[in-house]
Parts: structure tokens; sequence; C-alpha cells
């Protein structure tokens, strides 16, 4: 009995023996799994703000989600939910990025950044604007600009690179200066003409810039980044489905995040570079504007001292025929138009060969330089005096009456007659033969004001020379 008593404590305690060393080995399992959990929440807490960061956008769905999954994940949420969130994540990413459209639902969430943005995108922009541009050339400048126009259009057509549409902006503003150094047209109609279309290649090339700077750090940033993070986001979903225990798990996850972890760091040492590219980019295009700006200042200048000249006589600094030209052909549009009356002074210098061939060609003409130097202070600002020919000078006078036009040229009449030219200490004097016309009914262009200004001349000429006669 006592042996089989024995038998059955020895059974006994083997029993106990057997159930304490589970118990130990479970509560050891048990350690293992609480260290496992808090390394993992550590894990967590780590990366997931960081990745949360990059995901969460403000009131976007795909933000929400993300947020959701932050407090998920604080509360210790059950894999069940946490799979929940995790698919909430991915059909944001597809709505938010991608669009309904069934084919474009492979393409990840970066990827569609990259696309909307992308640099053939940036080249077909600004392909547009500057044809736009040439457009409004084509349309506005004369028809002798339309073939180098169409070569530019040609050009733009072929540019693969975006540092390619530096050569097309060269070309148009060489136009633009062609066109400007060309022009007869009225100078503020210019001036207002070349400004748009200065600014709105300057906008084009800001635009440019900033899609530039854009575009580059989205371009490469994201490259690699945007795999790494699609995969391990469904490797770390598909865990919940295919991890065999909860150790299998929680390596499965942790490694997930440790590849989402190398991935961001190299993204952002990536997005650092990239933002040293940006920035100079930047600045160089920068540089760029304030030289543009200044070649353009230069050019401007330059054609504005070349339309002077063109319109100037070098001789006295007065207007040219030329200049004397278009302005009374002005004139005579708004009188024909809206019945402005304008007068025109025809003023003879009285033998004045007689002056050269007693003092020179030198005298003669310092004599006509001061006629202009005195006429001119005599005029309002709205004449205009001109060397009409050689010691013939023309005022065209704009709202001026017969009585108001004679009044003025008397004054010059009589300044002149003032006048005493020094030569070798004896005066030199000069006078001046002064015709006056007004433009009137029936006249219908303005050589018919001429001709009796010139006819007027003549009879003062007749008449004894140094006076005014109206016509
Ligand atoms: P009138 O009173 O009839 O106008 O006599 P005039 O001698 O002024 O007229 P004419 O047309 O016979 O001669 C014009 C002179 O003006 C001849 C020419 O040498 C002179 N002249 C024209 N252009 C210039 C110039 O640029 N400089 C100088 N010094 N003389 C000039
Ligand atoms: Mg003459
Ligand atoms: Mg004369």
């Amino acid at each position: 009995m006592a042996e089989q008593r024995d038998d059955k404590t020895d059974q006994l305690q083997a029993e106990i023996i057997k159930l304490r060393t589970q118990k130990d080995r479970l509560l050891k399992e048990l350690d293992a799994v609480e260290a496992q959990y808090g390394n993992l929440d550590s894990l967590y807490r780590r990366y997931f703000p960081i990745i949360l960061d990059v995901l969460s956008r403000d009131g976007t769905a795909l933000g929400n989600a993300c947020n959701q999954l932050g407090a998920a994940m604080r509360k210790k949420a059950s894999p069940a939910k946490i799979e929940y969130i995790f698919g909430q994540i991915k059909t944001a990413m597809i709505q938010e990025d991608i669009g309904p459209a069934v084919a474009k639902k492979k393409k990840g969430f970066f990827s569609s950044l990259r696309k909307n943005s992308s640099e053939n995108q940036v080249l077909d922009n600004l392909r547009q604007s500057y044809q736009d541009v040439v457009n409004y050339l084509k349309s506005n400048l004369d028809k002798k600009y339309t073939g180098k126009l169409e070569s530019i259009t040609s050009n733009l057509i072929k540019i693969e690179e975006i540092q390619e549409f530096e050569e097309v902006r060269e070309n148009i503003f060489s136009l633009i200066f062609n066109y400007i150094s060309e022009t007869n047209q009225d100078r503020e109609k210019v001036n207002a003409f070349i400004r748009d279309i200065v600014a709105r290649i300057f906008e084009i090339e800001k635009r440019l810039a900033s899609s530039y700077e854009h575009t580059s750090s989205l371009l490469s940033s994201n490259q690699g980044f945007e795999s790494i993070l699609n995969n391990e986001m469904v490797g770390i979903k598909n865990s919940f489905d295919a991890a065999e225990s909860l150790d299998d798990l929680r390596v499965k996850i942790s490694t997930g995040l440790s590849s989402i972890e190398k991935a961001l760091q190299k993204k952002q040492k990536v997005d650092q570079a990239i933002s040293r590219l940006a920035k100079k980019s930047k600045t160089s295009f920068t540089s760029g504007f304030a030289k543009l700006k200044q070649e353009l200042q230069a050019a401007t200048k330059y054609s504005e001292a070349l339309e002077k000249k063109l319109n100037e006589d070098q001789l006295t600094g007065a207007k040219n025929r030329r200049a004397y030209d278009k302005k009374i052909g002005e004139e005579m549009d708004r009188f024909l138009r809206y019945k402005n009356i304008f007068s025109l002074l025809v003023i003879d210098a009285d033998k004045f060969k007689n002056i050269n061939d007693t003092y020179g060609h030198a005298i003669g003409d310092r004599c006509l330089q001061e006629i202009i130097k005195r006429t001119q202070p005599l005029l309002r600002k709205s004449d205009m005096l001109a060397r009409y020919g050689g010691e013939e000078f023309a005022v065209i006078m704009p709202e001026t009456d017969t009585k108001g036009a004679m009044k003025v040229a008397e004054k010059i009449r009589q300044t002149i007659e003032k006048i005493e030219f020094l030569y070798k200490e004896q005066a030199v004097r000069v006078t001046v033969s002064i015709g006056v016309s007004c433009i009137k009914e029936g006249d219908t262009s303005p050589t018919d004001l001429f001709e009796r200004a010139d006819m007027a001349v003549y009879k003062a000429k007749e008449n004894g020379r140094n006076q005014v006669m109206a016509q």
C-alpha cells in the first residue's frame, strides 16, 4: 500500500515539477513577450511620428487617417483596428492623389506627386507660355518679323532641357530690340508694348525658377523612399494576415519599420542636397534676371539714343526733316479727324550765302546754331522746331491760329535781328524772313500748308527781307 502511495506521490511530484517547469517557461515567454512589446512600443513611438509627419496633410483624408493611426497606436488598439486604419490610409492615398481612374490606381502616392509636377509638364507649360508670347508678337508686329518668329516656334518645339529656353528668350529679346530701333511708330505705344512683352517674359522666367526648384526637389528626394514606404506599408498590413505567431508579427513589423527609418534617413540626406542645389539654381536664375534687366535697360537706353539721333539735326541739335515729316503728318491726321487747327512757320535766313562768303562757312554754321538756340526758348513745349533744309527752319505749332503764329514769328524775327555774332571783333548780324500759314478747310496734306508758308517767305523776301508774312 505504502509503496503504491509512494508511487502516486512520485507521480504527483513529477507532475508538479513538470507543471512548474511549464509555468516557468510560460513566465519566461511572457517576460520575453513583454520585453518585445516594450521594444515594439518604443519603435512605434520613435518612427511613427516621423512617418505620420511625412504623410499628414491638414484636412485631407490621408492626413485624418494618419492622425487616427497615431491615436490608435498610442491607445495600443487591437491589430484589427490598426489593420482597418491602414486600409483607410490606402484608400485615401488612391483617392487624393491618383483620382478615380482605374488605370492610375496602380501608381503610388509619391509617384503621383512627381507626375503632377514632372519635368516634362514644366517643359510643356514653359513651351506654351513662350509660344503665347511669340503669338502675341506675331499678331502685333510687322509681317517682316514673321519668319524670325516662326523659327523661334520651331526651336521651341525641339526643346528638351529647361536651360534651352534661355536661347529662345535671347532670340525674342533681340527681335524686340530690332523692332525698337527699326520702328517708326509712336514712342509711347512702342514702350507700352515692350513693357508688356518683357513683363510676360519675366513672369514666365519666375515661374520657371520656382517650378524648377519644386520639381527638382520632388523628383529626386522621393525617389526610393516612395517604393520603400509603399512596400513596407503593404508588408506591415500583410503581416497581420500572414504572421504565424505574435513573435513573428512583431519581427515582421519591426523589420518593416527599420527599413522605413533607413529610407527616411536617406531621403533626408537627399532632401538636403536637393535643397542646396535648388538654392543654387535659384541664385543663378536671380542673377540671370538681374543681368537680363541690366541688358534690357542698356538696350533701351541705346535704342532711345539711336532714335534721338535718327530725329535730330547733327549741326544744330534741332529736330530734323524726318521728325518734321512725322509730326506734321500726325497734326494733319488730327485736323482731318477732329478739326484741331495748327500753324506752320517757315524761317529762311536772309542772304546767308553772303554770310558764308564774307566770314567763312564755320561762322555760317555758328550762326545757324545760334538761331536755333535763341528760337527754341520762344516756343511752347508742344511746338516743334526743325531744320527743314540748309538755312531754312520750320516750326509746327499745334492749337495755334494765324494770329498767334504771327506773334511768335515776329518775336523770333526780332530776337534774331538783335544777335551780334562776333567775327574778328566785328559784329556779324543775321536776319530772317518768316512765312506763316494756318491749316484750313480743304487742306488735305501737309504740302498744302507748307506751300502757303513758303509763298509767304517768298513775298517777305520780295518785300525787303527781315519780316513776317502770312499766307
Ligand atoms: P535769301 O535771302 O534769298 O534766302 O538768300 P540766301 O543766300 O540765304 O539764299 P540761297 O538759297 O541762295 O543760299 C542759301 C545759302 O545757305 C547757301 C548755302 O551755302 C548756305 N547754307 C546752307 N546750309 C548751310 C550750312 O549747313 N552751313 C552753312 N554755313 N551754310 C549753309
Ligand atoms: Mg533758302
Ligand atoms: Mg536764305
